[in-house]
């Protein structure tokens, strides 16, 4: 039975049909891989936001360093939900090294200066 995914790579968005072997509706060769991705193990980069003390801001916005298995990004963002960062904070800094064992940090995107 056909089973129907949205390409995420980019905002066309195009609606790409799995038939078993059978693969249509990708526009591009990312929206392929993707899908081939996506039927063995999908992953997402996961951004969010971690509370901050001591920072002239109460939150740091924060990103993974790669993708990470779909299935573990509800248990990751409860983690960074429970996560205090210590101002000052700089771009790039590692906030959760190896979050959950998964080989993937959790990094911050912003400069927040200590108060
Ligand atoms: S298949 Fe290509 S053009 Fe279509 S959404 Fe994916 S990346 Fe974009």
């Amino acid at each position: 039975m056909a089973k129907e995914y949205i390409c995420i790579v980019c905002p066309k968005g195009c609606h790409i049909m799995v038939d078993g072997d059978d693969i249509s509706g990708y526009s591009c060769p990312r929206g392929l891989n993707y899908i081939k991705q996506e039927l063995v193990d999908p992953r997402r980069t996961l951004t969010s936001t971690m509370y901050v003390e001591g920072g002239n801001i109460r939150v740091c916005p924060v990103k993974s360093s790669d993708t990470l298995p779909k299935d573990s990004v509800f248990d990751v963002v409860k983690l960074i939900d429970k996560t205090v960062a210590v101002a000052p904070i700089k771009i790039g800094d590692v906030l959760i090294p190896n979050v959950l064992n998964l080989g993937v940090d959790i990094v911050a995107t912003k400069n927040i200066d200590k108060i």
